[in-house]
């Protein structure tokens, strides 16, 4: 494996919300001499060598995928942080490979160091005529990073990023590395196993627990993805009254009469943006109906703000600046009129409708998961507490997805309200998530908070949201990682979230 030493003493993440100071940054890649398997054997022995230094000299180690979390978890103070993006190998995969006892068709799994980028195994699968089953609203995180914490769109019938990762390649020591797959999942064959020159873990807690693990359960090497054929998307943005039918939708996710472009028709993908300052033309709705694919048509253009039919609000709020209360009103406007165009019937494959982004200033993005019964009553509750702890310079967003299997997945109601709140950068906005938490917690309302945007996770907190699930995701680091690499892998925000425990 190639390792170049940066020396860089500091990291920043993308959004510029922070700087961490760190021992040192190693650019990984894999050996250019050597053929895909060899060099993927000869990296995994890099990556233990590394677990072995670190472990050696007391240095805590921890894996970056693209930087995009908002929160400390790809970092590590005073530690050696490793950039994967280089990583990013792939293997398509035959039956020799795959147990008699798996289900599926083996030309729908594909094998990738854990570095890809979603882009970019996007772009090998459509090669393939596959596409990948869901994936955020922009594509830039890597494979790794975006199950870390349970990237999510709004695929409200499939799940996150991370319910297509059918096996794990994990690297938990200096001398333990292992293959981890559902024991009621079977997927790989021995041959697999043997190539990989690794251990086959088969087991339901180990396996679930691991895919949302923000890198403290070793380095993750390669992971093995479920896809399915190339599909189009056919989306419309549209302004509805934000009305009892459309609340209705929101919390029950029923379809039946829907005053929308499908009419009762499911779509793959739902959403609803509420700009407190614009109520009277209601909200902006995205719909998105999956289509079997088919070339000639006319992929999605962005606007002349350079926004796609897929993006997010992340994508455009950033250009906001903190204004005084009195003139937020007129800027969200503003930014929303520039940055928001409706469409009507746009086609793209899921690569393209939720494509890269180019990031656009110093944005604050946050987000909580509940269970859609609660979704119209906390949009009110939001639009109704604007008027009081806001205004907040920004929208409301609400996106959907199926409860994730993932011990700690953020995602994990039997289906899921994803509201965010993106903002620019500032104390303001800072002080008004916290009193939206707290007015949560005051109105009984569950919620779970994404790991990967700014939240204030406590160890009261998790055990309010996860209960058991916290204590069996314990466990199971417990289980996989030795005492050095417990420590190695832990960082702050780990201790800070109570989640470092090392179990007698
Ligand atoms: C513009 C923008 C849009 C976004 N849109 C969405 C969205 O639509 N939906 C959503 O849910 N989130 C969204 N996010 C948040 C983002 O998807 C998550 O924070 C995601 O986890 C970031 O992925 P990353 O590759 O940047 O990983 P990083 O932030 O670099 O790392 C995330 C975690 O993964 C761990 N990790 C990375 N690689 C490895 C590895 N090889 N082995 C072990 N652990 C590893 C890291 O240690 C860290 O704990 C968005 C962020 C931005 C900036």
């Amino acid at each position: 494996m190639e390792v170049v030493k940066t020396g860089d003493k500091t990291w920043e993440n993308r959004h510029e919300t922070f700087v961490e100071d760190i021992s040192d940054l190693y650019e990984l890649g894999n050996q250019a001499s050597l053929d895909a398997l060899t060099g993927y054997n000869d990296t995994t022995k890099g990556l233990q060598g590394l677990i072995a230094d670190a472990i050696a000299t007391q240095t805590p180690l921890r894996a970056l995928g693209s930087g995009w979390s908002w929160t400390k978890i790809a970092t590590v103070n005073s530690g050696v942080m490793l950039d994967t993006k280089p990583l990013n190998a792939v293997f398509d995969i035959t039956a020799t490979s795959v147990s008699p006892a798996y289900p599926g068709d083996p030309k729908y799994l594909l094998f990738a160091q854990s570095g890809n980028g979603i882009w970019e195994l996007g772009a090998h699968l459509k090669q393939r005529n596959l596409s990948l089953k869901t994936s955020g609203a922009s594509n830039g995180q890597t494979i790794a990073g975006a199950i870390g914490t349970g990237a999510h769109g709004s695929a409200f019938d499939f799940g996150a990023v991370q319910d297509f990762v059918v096996g794990i390649h994990l690297i938990v020591g200096a001398n333990r590395h292992l293959w981890l797959e559902r024991a009621s999942a079977p997927v790989v064959s021995a041959a697999f196993i043997q190539n990989l020159q690794t251990e086959l873990v088969q087991d339901d807690d180990l396996f679930n627990a691991a895919l949302v693990s923000f890198g403290s359960f070793g380095i993750i090497h390669g992971v093995m993805i479920e896809t399915e054929d190339l599909f189009l998307l056919d989306a419309t943005m549209q302004r509805l009254p934000y009305d009892d039918s459309l609340k209705a939708i929101m919390q029950t996710l029923d379809f039946t009469n829907a005053n929308l472009p499908g009419g009762s028709e499911r779509p793959f993908h739902f959403s609803v943006l509420l700009n407190p300052y614009d109520m009277e033309k209601g909200a902006y709705v995205t719909t998105m109906y999956k289509r079997p694919y088919q070339p000639g048509y006319q992929p999605p253009v962005d606007n002349t703000a350079g926004i796609g039919p897929g993006d997010d609000a992340a994508c455009f709020m950033g250009t906001l600046t903190e204004a005084l209360p009195a003139l937020i009103p007129t800027l969200v406007n503003t930014v929303l009129g520039a940055s928001l165009t409706l469409f009507n019937n746009q086609f793209g494959t899921l690569g393209e409708m939720f494509d890269n982004t180019t990031l656009r200033g110093k944005l604050l993005s946050a987000a909580v998961g509940m269970p859609i019964a609660y979704a119209a009553r906390v949009a009110d509750l939001m639009l109704s507490i604007n008027k009081t702890i806001g205004p907040f310079t920004g929208v409301f967003s609400f996106r959907f997805v199926k409860q994730t299997k993932a011990t700690l997945g953020f995602t994990h109601y039997e289906h899921t309200c994803v509201m965010e709140l993106d903002a620019p950068y500032s104390n303001t906005t800072y002080n008004f998530y916290t009193q939206v938490w707290q007015k949560l917690e005051d109105e009984q309302i569950p919620f779970t908070f994404h790991w990967g945007k700014v939240n204030e996770v406590t160890p009261q907190r998790i055990t309010n949201m996860y209960g058991a699930a916290a204590d069996a995701w314990i466990a199971a680091r417990n289980k996989l990682l030795d005492a050095d690499s417990i420590k190695i892998f832990t960082n702050p925000i780990l201790q800070q979230w109570g989640l470092d425990t090392v179990l007698p």
